[in-house]
């Protein structure tokens, strides 16, 4: 049997797939249309025109976890970036520094797009986010900065992306 994809239900995708169309999938997502405005008692983001923003505190909200809080409580990322080679090793406090910082921008304006966890695994660091855009997003800054290997394996089932750089 050749299963040329490491994870069960993944499939290498080509980067400029249409394929982030599909977040009905997305069970974090899918939970019915929230009242607003709606609080997040974990993080404080707000559900408001029909979007999760950072805003302040609205009285009277309804409280409800957001999905970013909800997979962290989980344990359940939607993106994983793995990166890794000798370039990623010998830059590594610079590339991380990239990361952190295109997260740090993207969450100012998406409170759902967060980092999760960094985990070095071997020679390779493994990055898991609360969002596949996030992950996608990285992989390209990432590429756009340095070039290197960009890879997308996608999990249509359950909307979760698999990002590798290799460098
Ligand atoms: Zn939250």
């Amino acid at each position: 049997m050749g299963h040329t994809s490491t994870f069960a239900g993944f499939r290498q995708i080509q980067r400029h797939d249409g394929l982030f169309q599909e977040q009905v999938h997305d069970a974090y997502k899918a939970k019915g249309k929230l009242p607003e405005p709606t609080i997040c008692p974990q993080c404080g983001a707000v559900f408001h025109g029909g979007r999760w923003q950072w805003l302040p505190a609205p009285a009277n909200a309804h409280k409800e976890t957001c999905p970013a809080c909800h997979r962290i409580h989980d344990q359940y990322p939607a993106g994983f970036l793995t990166m890794q080679g000798e370039f990623f090793q010998s830059h590594r406090d610079e590339i991380m520094h990239l990361v952190h910082n295109h997260e740090k921008r993207e969450k100012a304006e998406h409170p759902l797009k967060r980092i999760m966890e960094v985990a070095d695994k071997g020679d390779a660091t493994m990055v898991t986010t609360t969002d596949i855009h996030l992950a996608r997003g990285i992989g390209e800054a990432l590429h756009h900065a340095y070039q290197g290997k960009l890879e997308y394996h996608y999990n249509p089932e359950q909307n979760l992306l698999r990002v590798n750089w290799t460098h």
